[in-house]
């Protein structure tokens, strides 16, 4: 069976694999030169001549993206190499917040959270137990609520030193949203996968992932290399600009027309774009499925990449307070061996407004003032369309667009958020299907 796979985002690329493992000869269309979509290499330079690998935003995995992580392994991608695994840590500069102590590392979830939250330096005692109540309430409910429930609802309850320094940057780092905003049923399937998930990789689900290489090096690489090695065939810089019926051939299935008006005819297709080019491009043919993906609303995300020779955390990672900021992210200490990486960090903006200049001159200000390193900026990406707006009772888009025709990528109906994960089940799930519907 010939599929193609449109996208080559992290979801293109798992349906791809998939559906290569599942026994079809697939051709993957990229629009763009690189692969990798929202989580693929950029490369800056900085001041004094020195290539950065970065990325086009910093990411941050956990260890309950199961199937994300067993596609590396798959891949030859080993997640140890290239990930480093910390314990839960929303870790402040100022030492305050909540983290696994070290002692209590390789305990089980939920005892690790248990003793975070028992030793979070500046909490009372108020907040320990606030915290711990809700938490037994949601694991009574079974982590499920209200589909039009917020965080912020479903944390009633939860004293303000908690909400400030545990549920609002896990809710912003995970649904790109504030708590009153975000859905509550997806923030506690979330937390649910992490508490009581099964180990992947040797990894906590709660583990924090940190990239220590560029997200082209994570998986899109190994997996178009591993595409092509098996004889599947992967276009960059081909835009897919129609999909039509095919109806002329034997075996009839979908069309496709590059920008460059070549054509080609696939038994079946899974479209992997953004929800808005994903609209655009299938309106013609499934008007109510575009319709539904063209109502998905997006939030942005801005990442300062800024620099000093000595600039160094006390932590790969720490939480910032007021100000645009919510996350700083020592690029130099998780890669030491990258001499342009040295002194480089990450300043994330989730659910970022307002204009690049005035974003970027404030974190700096915030890093200042918070971290202690004057830093120059060497670049800051605003992806306006990082994730979708992961609102309560948010309809999104079904796998399903027509007979033979799939739709994959992080906004297609699935149990997470806007994230790698998500985006990867997607994926997996769009080829396990097509394949499944090839076989009836
Ligand atoms: C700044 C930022 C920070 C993030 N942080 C995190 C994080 O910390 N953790 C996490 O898990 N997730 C994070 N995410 C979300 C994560 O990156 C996305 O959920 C995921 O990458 C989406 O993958 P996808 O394959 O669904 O879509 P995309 O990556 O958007 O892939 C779609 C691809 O389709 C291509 N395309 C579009 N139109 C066409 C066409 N007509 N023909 C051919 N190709 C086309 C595009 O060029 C693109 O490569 C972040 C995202 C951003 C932007």
């Amino acid at each position: 069976m010939r599929v193609a796979v449109v996208g080559g985002g992290w979801a293109g690329l798992a349906a791809a694999v998939a559906a290569a493992e599942g026994g079809a000869l697939v051709s993957l269309f990229e629009a763009a030169h690189a692969l990798g979509g929202r989580a693929r290499r950029l490369l800056l330079q900085r001041p004094d001549g020195l290539a950065c690998p970065l990325d086009n935003g910093q990411h941050i995995l956990i260890g309950a993206y199961r199937d994300t992580l067993t596609l590396m392994q798959r891949l030859g991608v080993a997640p140890l190499d290239v990930l480093q695994v910390q314990p839960l840590s929303l870790r402040f500069a100022d030492g305050r917040g909540l983290q696994v102590p070290p002692w209590a590392a390789r305990w089980p979830a939920p005892l690790d959270g248990l003793a975070a939250m028992a030793t979070a330096r500046g909490w009372g005692w108020g907040d320990r137990l606030g915290l711990l109540r809700a938490a037994l309430r949601w694991r009574a409910v079974g982590f499920a609520c209200a589909d039009d429930a917020t965080v912020a609802e479903v944390c009633r309850g939860v004293p303000p030193r908690a909400m400030e320094e545990l549920i609002e940057p896990l809710c912003i780092s995970a649904l790109n949203l504030p708590a009153a905003q975000a859905s509550g049923a997806v923030f506690l399937r979330v937390l649910r996968d992490a508490l009581f998930g099964q180990p992947t990789a040797g990894m906590a689900p709660a583990a924090l992932l940190l990239p220590r290489t560029d997200l082209s090096a994570l998986l899109p690489d190994a997996a178009a290399q591993w595409l092509q090695a098996q004889g599947h065939s992967v276009h960059t810089g081909a835009r897919v600009e129609a999909v039509q019926r095919d109806g002329i051939h034997e075996g009839a299935g979908w069309r496709l027309t590059l920008a460059d008006g070549t054509q080609a005819v696939f038994e079946s297709v899974v479209w992997a774009t953004g929800a808005p080019a994903a609209a655009r491009a299938l309106a013609p043919v499934a008007p109510d499925w575009a319709r539904t993906a063209a109502a998905i609303e997006h939030t942005a995300i801005t990442t300062v990449y800024a620099w000093a020779p000595a600039a160094r955390l006390a932590a790969p990672m720490l939480a910032l307070r007021d100000g645009p900021a919510q996350f700083a992210f020592d690029r130099g200490a998780l890669s030491p061996r990258e001499p342009g990486l040295q002194g480089v960090l990450a300043l994330v903006i989730s659910h970022s407004s307002g204009e690049r200049e005035d974003l970027q001159a404030a974190a700096l200000a915030q890093a200042q003032a918070q971290l202690g390193v004057q830093l120059l900026p060497l670049q800051t990406v605003t992806e306006k369309r990082a994730t979708f707006a992961c609102r309560p009772g948010l309809q999104r888009a079904p796998a399903a667009v027509a007979p033979g025709l799939w739709a994959a990528g992080d906004h297609v109906d699935g149990p997470y958020p806007a994230t790698l994960e998500g985006a990867v089940r997607s994926g997996l799930q769009a080829a396990r299907r097509a394949l499944d519907e090839a076989i009836r």
